[in-house]
């Protein structure tokens, strides 16, 4: 499986870090040795002192597809899970001074915790009217919902699987919402959807 990820989906996010507004989705990877899940925690690398939390919705593939069609785009997912895009930002901050590559910024190991639940699409009446939230230490620090996205769920899956094929079981983080911030030794980051609570880890 891959992990694809959007950056710059939502419009108070870009403001903040001072990006501009992209005319088509932003596209990244993970690799799946960046995955946590079960709620392990998540061990301060030694190589950044300015690691970032991106609390994000994170669609599943449930079929093989390629050059979907965006009308068609809504058969290839079929559940939502929520996970941490962790972003070693004094990292990437540099590569984008150079305009260079930010893997190592977003894919090293550990920067994609992940719920180990994931809740099918029909049980959301309106997956443009999501909410999701990051707490840190019990404090909200970010919260969004999908009728802020810049580019849909549909219209990600469409623009994605004109340049991979998308496979069963690939998962795509769509994007974080303003209030991205550094994490230090000893946090307990919360992450639900609505107000269930599906991520639950601390940082060590
Ligand atoms: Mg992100």
């Amino acid at each position: 499986m891959r992990i694809f990820a959007i950056g710059r989906n939502y419009a108070e996010h870009i403001q903040e870090l001072n990006n501009e507004r992209p005319d088509e989705p932003v596209i990244f990877t993970k690799p799946d040795t960046a995955i946590l899940r079960n709620n392990a925690p998540f061990y301060y690398p030694s190589f950044s002192n300015d690691i970032h939390h991106e609390v994000e919705l994170v669609l599943r593939i449930c079929k093989e597809g390629k050059n979907i069609e965006e009308k068609f785009a809504s058969k290839y997912y079929d559940a939502i899970g929520v996970g941490i895009d962790f972003t070693a930002r004094d990292i990437q901050s540099k590569l984008k001074a150079k305009s260079l590559p930010w893997d190592i910024s977003k894919g090293f190991n550990g920067s994609a915790p992940i719920s180990d639940k994931f809740i099918t699409i029909d049980q959301f009446p309106d997956k443009k009217a999501i909410n999701f939230k990051l707490e840190v230490n019990g404090e909200l620090k970010q919260a969004g919902n999908t009728s802020l996205l810049l580019f849909s769920f549909d219209y990600i899956i469409s623009y994605l699987s004109k340049f991979f094929t998308l496979r069963t079981g690939d998962l795509i983080f769509t994007g974080t919402p303003k209030g991205v911030g550094p994490v230090v030794i000893g946090d307990t980051l919360t992450a639900y959807i609505e107000d269930e609570k599906l991520l639950e880890f601390e940082v060590k």
